[in-house]
C-alpha cells in the first residue's frame, strides 16, 4: 500500500475545476499541474499525493486501491459502473448533460436506428427503455462527424453550450442524463484510512454546499 495519501484527477476540464476545491481544503500541489509532464504530484501536504490521469482510468485506480480517491465524471461511472467504489459526494464541478443529438431537423423514419457513441451502455439501455431498436456504433471521439459522414443517425454525447454540435450542423435533442464530477472512494481504504479520508470528505462537503448557498 501507498504510504501516502493518494488522489486521482481527471485531466482536462474537471481537473481546471478541482483544483480550486482541493486549494479551498488546503490541498495544493507543490508543481504547476497545467505546465508540467509529471504524473504524480506532491502536495503541500506531506501525507498526500495527486495523480493525473485519463477519466476513464480514475475509477479503476479507485477501484484496485491503487489510490484512495478519485474525482470523476458521473458520465464515466454511469458507463463504466461503479462497482467496488464509494460515492459520498456530488462536487457539483464541470456540469453538463449527456444527451442524444442528430442533424438539424433529423426525423426517425424507419424501424432501426444508427447511433454513434462513445457511451455505449447508456445508450444501449436508454434505447432499449424506450422501446426503441439502435445498432450501436462505438466511437471514441469526434462523435459529430458520424452523422455528416452517413456512419450514424444520430449520436449519444456530452453537450454543455452546445456550440460542438451547432458548429456542425446538429442539435440536441433529448437528455439522458444531467452529469457533474463525483468524489470517488475506495472501499478499503474508506475502513483502513477512516480519519483522514472522511475529514476530506467533510470539509469538500462544506466548501460545495457553500458553493450552492452563495447567491448566483
Ligand atoms: P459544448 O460545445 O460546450 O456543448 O461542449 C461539447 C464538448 O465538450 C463535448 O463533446 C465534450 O467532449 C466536451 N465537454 C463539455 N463539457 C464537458 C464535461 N463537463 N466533461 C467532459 N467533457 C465535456
Amino acid at each position: 500500500m501507498n504510504e501516502k495519501l493518494t488522489i486521482a484527477l481527471t485531466k482536462g476540464r474537471i481537473l481546471k475545476e478541482t483544483l480550486p476545491l482541493l486549494a479551498s481544503v488546503g490541498i495544493v500541489p507543490l508543481d504547476d499541474i497545467g505546465s508540467s509532464r509529471k504524473l504524480v504530484f506532491e502536495t503541500n501536504r506531506n501525507d498526500l499525493q495527486l495523480v493525473i490521469l485519463r477519466g476513464t482510468d480514475v475509477p479503476t485506480y479507485v477501484r484496485y486501491g491503487a489510490a484512495d480517491m478519485g474525482v470523476v465524471g458521473k458520465d464515466i461511472l454511469m458507463e463504466h459502473g461503479s462497482e467496488g467504489l464509494y460515492e459520498p459526494l456530488d462536487l457539483g464541478i464541470a456540469r453538463c448533460r449527456l444527451m442524444t443529438a442528430g442533424p438539424l431537423g433529423w426525423q426517425h423514419i424507419g424501424a432501426r436506428i444508427r447511433v454513434a457513441t462513445k457511451f455505449v451502455n447508456i445508450t444501449r439501455e436508454y434505447f432499449s427503455r424506450q422501446g426503441v431498436h439502435a445498432d450501436l456504433i462505438k466511437l471514441y471521439g469526434a462523435m459529430e462527424l458520424a452523422p455528416m459522414m452517413n456512419l450514424a443517425d444520430l449520436i449519444v454525447d456530452i453537450v454543455d453550450t452546445g456550440n460542438t454540435l451547432r458548429a456542425n450542423g446538429m442539435e440536441p435533442l433529448e437528455e439522458i442524463a444531467a452529469i457533474s464530477s463525483r468524489l470517488v472512494v475506495n472501499k478499503a481504504a474508506m475502513r483502513s484510512r477512516y480519519t483522514a479520508i472522511s475529514q476530506i470528505i467533510e470539509e469538500l462537503t462544506a466548501v460545495v454546499k457553500e458553493g450552492e448557498d452563495a447567491p448566483a
